[in-house]
């Protein structure tokens, strides 16, 4: 019975941590608000697909409520591009329905296996944010079941604190049930991206500030275990959805479904398989088959979801998983910021997998929202003796330099370095309180960040 739950071990994507969750699986808006109502549980979270990679959707000994059955599409208007749906549907399956529509997501993060409502709790951001912002600007409003059963409609007009509370508030003023998003219409499935390799750091972000302007889109991979005069190589990939009259005539079907097919990594590999040597090895490799390059046509879903072609790719990391470390740091300071960060790791010898930086445009007054403008890396370390101190140490840095951890990716964080990071914690404890008088939803990030007291 979908009332009832199931006692399940449960982790984010990074599969670290891993914690004893009682799972309920609602099918209608009726079981979730009696899941809620029952208080069985010490408190209840909810869970969208588990994309984030810590604990922010984990709820040890208590209720995780999983939304992937409340997933229908209610109305669009293909004049606007007003998409509204339940928030359990993923951007994959807008996407296979809206792409051959000729509409994309306004914004999306690196993979499309995430919930509407995971990406608006975790306020996403994409590798347009320095032109566009976060998922939230394209949101028109959302439906919210607050913890005491009320049913709210939220925007920026509309409960305009809640609004502003729950976008990125990681699911702890309310379930989202619903929510209005504009698309963007999309001429073609393709973008014309532009390659261009950067010495080092300092040149990557400097054609970054100099020429982003162009470009919707701007992403870098860095190559974190080069140092002195290398240290942040790059390669640089920016470009622009690829207009019809843009492509050349052998390209017949211009706006067609995503491909299904999907690679699958069917075992853990051995927690030592990426290392110095073999990360260094591909680095070098990586570096070195990128030239610089203008105007290739990239097929969308290998531009924005690399990752997404092999399934299980977390297991890359062997079993006892990893952790993504993503930091924001601000315009000012920013540089040495990274350096910093990336001379410490790099001394650790420890290598990241993927390391991916980016350009933040101006933040939105989302209280818990994560960009701040300026810069953002994210890093992949696996799970090993002497991780936790390193990202402390980081954590540290991070904040010397005015900037943020990102509550989607984290699992270590202190409760005093978040309260340090996020200076609008206590306006957002005041709406949760308000909101939720008896602590009805909680996770293991909101006890381990001392958001909430239980
Ligand atoms: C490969 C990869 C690439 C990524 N790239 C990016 C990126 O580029 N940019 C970026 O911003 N993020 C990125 N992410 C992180 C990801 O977008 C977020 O963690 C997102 O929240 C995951 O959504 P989900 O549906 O899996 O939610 P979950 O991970 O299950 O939950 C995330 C949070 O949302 C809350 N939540 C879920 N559903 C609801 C609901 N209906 N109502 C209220 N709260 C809810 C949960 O309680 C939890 O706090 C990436 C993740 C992966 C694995």
């Amino acid at each position: 019975m979908a009332e009832g739950f199931v006692t399940e071990r449960l982790s984010g994507w990074g599969r670290f941590p891993v914690e004893r969750c009682n799972v309920y699986r609602p099918e209608s808006r009726r079981q979730l608000a009696a899941i809620l109502e029952s208080g069985a549980q010490p408190s209840f979270v909810s869970y969208g697909l588990g994309r984030s990679y810590g604990d922010a959707a984990l709820n040890g000994q208590g209720g995780v409520v999983c939304h992937t059955r409340l997933n229908r599409f209610l109305a669009f208007d293909a004049q606007s591009g007003v998409l509204e749906c339940e928030a359990g549907v993923s951007l994959a399956e807008i996407l296979l329905y809206f792409l051959p529509r000729g509409f994309f997501l306004p914004v999306t993060p690196g993979t499309k296996f995430v919930t509407i409502g995971g990406a608006l709790a975790a306020d996403v951001h994409g590798k347009n944010h320095h032109q566009d912002g976060t998922l939230g600007n394209f949101l028109l409003d959302f439906k919210l079941l607050t913890p005491t059963g009320e049913k709210l409609s939220c925007s920026p007009n509309s409960n305009p604190d809640i609004f502003w509370a729950t976008l990125g508030g990681m699911g702890l003023t309310g379930i989202i049930l619903s929510a209005r998003i504009k698309l963007r219409p999309v001429e073609s499935v393709y973008v014309l991206v532009d390659y261009q390799r950067a010495e080092n750091l300092e040149d990557a972000l400097g054609k970054m500030t100099e020429s982003d302007v162009r470009y919707q889109y701007s992403v870098a991979w860095i190559d974190c275990l080069a140092t002195g005069g290398h240290m942040g190589r790059a390669v640089l990939m920016r470009g622009n959805h690829a207009r019809a009259n843009e492509l050349s005539a052998s390209i017949r079907n211009r706006l067609a479904q995503p491909s299904l097919h999907r690679w699958t990594l069917p075992f853990d590999l051995p927690s030592l398989a990426l290392n110095s040597l073999t990360v260094g090895a591909f680095n070098a490799f990586y570096y070195a088959v990128h030239r610089n390059a203008a105007s290739q046509v990239v097929d969308l879903e290998k531009f924005f979801y690399p990752l997404d072609a092999v399934h299980h790719w977390n297991r890359l990391y062997g079993r006892r998983g990893f952790v993504q470390y993503q930091v924001a740091l601000p315009l000012d300071g920013g540089l040495e910021g990274l350096k910093d960060v990336l001379t410490r790791l790099a001394r650790s010898r420890r290598a990241s997998f993927l390391a991916v930086l980016k350009r933040f445009g101006e933040p939105n007054p989302g209280l818990l929202s994560f960009p701040i403008e300026g810069y953002t890396l994210a890093l992949d370390l696996p799970v090993a003796s002497g991780v936790v101190p390193l990202l402390h140490e980081l954590d540290r840095v991070v904040l010397n330099y005015g900037g943020r951890i990102y509550l989607a990716k984290d699992a270590l964080m202190s409760s005093q370095t978040f309260a340090a990071m996020y200076p609008k914690l206590e306006q957002f404890r005041a709406i949760k309180s308000r909101l939720d008088p008896h602590g009805v939803l909680s996770s293991s990030m909101a006890r381990r960040l001392s958001i909430v007291e239980k």
